[in-house]
């Protein structure tokens, strides 16, 4: 099965308000609670696909609860590393077509908790087949952290699939332990190499060109409504997308990361598996909730990804 890593799950909560009125009194009649992170994202759509899935990670306290019980009820199997500390909330206020976003950081950690945690990964190891780790790292943990999970990973022979950002994703990608894959976006890809990126081929093909990707075997570069570019050993892809009716693309991300995992997992063929990651991307984008895809519309979609090699 697929383990999907989330080491500062959340509950989201989305406030629906028009006007949102400052500085006085919002009473509010819609309210949507999911449990979130980028990682339980990718374990919810992985699930919706009807593959095998287990999520994981650190959580606790009511919010912690909240959270292992919203898993449950949409059947996604999990092993958490449950402590006392209260995970956190992310609040979303929807307003006059705007979304105004109140995150908290979550708990700190101590450095015994992320020990405890690879431990309870190394049992895990033992049952699964590919690895994704998603999102940010709880404050109190090293930005190295990512690189201890990958190199037991290694140790265990199981494969990584990684989306991170900024200094974590830096740090992580120049250790000897390699993930199997990145998906960075476009501006993680520019943060990355410290360089301004467009959608140009030439443009493109030389920033994954930069020596810090050499062990990387796949490089997928998000482009949002323009697709992806992407580099498999010394070969790079374009992939192009249909246009599509657009009605929340947060969570994309990670429902890409859910497709390439399942195509990775099935050992698909690079094409195929990059099909996969873009329209599960893209039907995340067509539903309301973040993290949510609607399977019936697979084939159609898959049909209309284009992927073309542009050595
Ligand atoms: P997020 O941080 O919200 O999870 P991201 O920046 O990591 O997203 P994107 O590049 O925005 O990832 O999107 C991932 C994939 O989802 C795209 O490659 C594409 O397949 C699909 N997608 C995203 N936005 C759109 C859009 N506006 N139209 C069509 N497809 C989209």
């Amino acid at each position: 099965m697929i383990l999907t890593i989330t080491m500062n799950p959340s509950v989201d909560i989305s406030y629906s308000l028009n006007p949102f009125k400052i500085d006085d009194v919002n009473r509010v009649e819609s309210v949507s609670k999911t449990a979130g992170g980028k990682g339980l994202n990718v374990a919810r759509v992985i699930s919706q696909m009807n593959e095998e899935v287990k999520a994981t990670g650190i959580m606790g306290g009511t919010v912690g609860s909240y959270i292992s019980k919203t898993l449950k009820a949409e059947n996604i199997k999990q092993d958490f590393l449950m402590i006392k500390k209260e995970s956190r909330n992310c609040i979303a206020i929807l307003h006059e077509e705007n979304q105004t976003e109140i995150l908290e950081s979550g708990p700190t950690l101590e450095k015994s908790e992320g020990d405890l945690f690879l431990k309870k990964l190394s049992d895990l190891l033992n049952h699964v087949s590919i690895v994704t780790i998603s999102g940010s790292l709880p404050k109190g943990l090293s930005p190295k952290y990512y690189q201890k999970l990958i190199s037991l990973c290694e140790k265990k022979k199981v494969p990584v699939l990684l989306d991170t950002s900024g200094r974590t994703l830096k740090e992580t990608i120049s250790n000897s332990s390699k993930p199997l894959l990145i998906k960075p976006n476009e501006t993680e890809l520019g943060d990355l190499i410290n360089k301004k990126i467009s959608n140009s081929t030439d443009v493109l093909k030389k920033a994954l060109s930069h020596e810090i990707f050499n062990e990387i075997e796949y490089v997928i570069v998000s482009l949002g409504a323009d697709g992806a570019f992407a580099k498999y050993k010394e070969s790079f892809y374009r992939i192009t997308i249909p246009k599509i009716k657009v009605m929340n693309p947060v969570g994309s991300g990670d429902a890409t990361m859910a497709g390439l995992a399942i195509g990775l997992k099935q050992k698909k063929s690079i094409e195929e598996t990059l099909k996969l990651g873009m329209t599960t991307g893209m039907l995340n984008t067509m539903e309301k909730k973040t993290g949510f895809i609607d399977k019936r519309n697979f084939d159609n979609y898959y049909s209309k990804v284009h992927v073309e090699k542009v050595n």
